[in-house]
């Protein structure tokens, strides 16, 4: 067989060899069935039920989210709007096409949400396609302080052809930088401006910046992939009654619900031409079997319940901020409360940088990831943080007392040098001890 990616970087190839030299020998159907089953079920009690995953982009869902998700209509096309469908016998399923769009709108303070794109990357070249010429400039967040790959030349921006530029951050403040901003953006006159970032810790002054992005006539699009679900409850900020002008976001990190992307606005003009860049343009057939998912999970977050889920992600965050500070570890804006969202931000230039330590702690059963932090010079030399998320372990149960627990774990892993090997099964033990429970119910 061929080699799959002769390519990529030394260790990708490596692994990739190793896996089909496992894997190649077994070809016919019920051999290919046999490796997929054994895989799914070593992963599931891996990452599942052996697991504490404090990744910050993912989540899981409520058990009546998940029971929604049907991989049968998803395996289905199902293409154009209810009423002008181009298969037909799908009437049914405009329930969900109809609740989906409506409830989110609702949820995240908008008028019009377009909930068929795939990805939150999609739902951001949508609004490149709908709002931006080839050509133009859009202005987002650097990458050290968060900037998704899709606002980047090398991601979603650059596939439209935009210029991308760094807006000014001040990262002592771990914000933009508002003194430079109006200067910044009468220079550069963009068409976007993107705000939001794959690290979240503080909110950002958006009706602020509207006022600096009104001066030179762009619109504001707030990338909100993180913290939807804390937004959708209301807990963190409310981009659309700031006056953000869209805002995009996955519907698989703290929002709880299936994987997507959306993008809403309280805008008709741009709704539609957002609509349109979606379908006919990026989409055929869509996948209408995750839209009764995304409905309840969108549902869910509207209730006392989803309110109290989202603060305890953020309680879970300040409570392990403070954990890991105590347990000696150098947290991401200890001068301001370490953060107001469910993320925590650590500073791992002395445990060997984000990269060594996450795969530190992914050896004693610890999942997260590494993250550029503001400040830190190019994100190409190495991530120098460790960013963390309490959406999935608050959601299964866990609380203060268990992860000051996770932050002594981690001391020992990062901090005093033990092999993670030898932490592993108090991981094991803390995970299963902590008896799964659906926050939502
Ligand atoms: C995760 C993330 C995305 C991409 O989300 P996908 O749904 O995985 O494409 C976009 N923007 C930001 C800021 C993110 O953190």
């Amino acid at each position: 067989m061929t080699e799959i990616a002769p390519w990529a970087a030394p260790a990708a190839r490596r692994r990739l060899q190793e896996v089909a030299a496992a894997v190649t020998n077994r070809t016919g159907p019920t051999e290919v069935a046999e490796t997929v089953r054994a895989a799914l079920a070593a992963h599931r009690r891996q990452f599942d039920d052996e697991g504490i995953v404090l990744y910050a982009g993912t989540n899981v869902p409520s058990s009546a989210a998940l029971a929604a998700y049907d991989p049968a209509v998803s395996t289905r096309p199902s293409m154009g709007w209810p009423g002008e469908k181009y298969q037909t016998g799908l009437d049914h399923l405009d329930t969900l096409e109809v609740l989906a769009p409506l409830l989110v709108a609702e949820r995240m303070a908008g008028r019009f949400a377009e909930v068929r794109l795939p990805s939150a990357t999609m739902a951001n070249l949508a609004v490149y396609r709908a709002l931006a010429e080839p050509g133009d400039t859009v202005a987002v967040l650097p990458e050290a302080a968060g900037g998704h790959a899709s606002h980047h030349a090398y991601g979603a921006a650059g596939i439209r052809g935009l210029r991308v530029v760094d807006l000014p951050y001040d990262a002592g403040a771990l914000g933009i930088d508002h003194a430079a901003l109006p200067g910044f953006l009468r220079a550069h006159r963009p068409r976007l401006v993107v705000v939001g970032a794959s690290l979240m810790l503080f909110p950002h002054d958006v009706a602020r910046v509207r006022a600096a992005v009104d001066e030179v006539g762009a619109t504001l699009v707030y990338d909100a992939s993180h913290v939807a679900g804390l937004v959708a409850t209301g807990l963190f900020q409310r981009p659309l009654p700031e006056r953000a002008h869209v805002v995009t976001f996955s519907t698989y990190k703290s929002y709880g619900g299936p994987p997507g992307g959306c993008v809403v606005t309280r805008d008709e003009r741009l709704a539609e031409r957002i609509s349109l860049a979606a379908y006919p343009g990026m989409l055929a057939n869509y996948d209408v079997g995750r839209l009764g998912a995304l409905a309840i999970a969108t549902a869910e977050l509207g209730t006392p319940a989803g309110r109290r889920y989202a603060e305890r992600c953020a309680g879970n965050a300040r409570a392990f901020a403070e954990a890991l500070h105590d347990a000696g570890f150098a947290v991401t804006g200890a001068g301001r409360g370490f953060t107001r969202s469910h993320h925590v931000a650590v500073d791992a230039a002395g445990c060997g940088g984000g990269e060594a330590a996450a795969a530190r702690l992914a050896a004693a059963g610890i999942y997260l990831s590494a993250i550029g932090l503001p400040g830190q010079g190019p994100v190409a030399e190495g991530l120098r943080g460790l960013r963390i998320g309490t959406q999935e372990v608050t959601r299964r149960g866990f609380g203060a007392e268990h992860l000051r627990v996770v932050a002594a774990l981690m001391r020992h892993v990062l901090l005093d040098g033990t092999d993670p090997a030898e932490i592993r099964p108090e991981v094991v033990a803390l995970r299963r001890s902590v008896s799964e429970k659906d926050s939502t119910d």
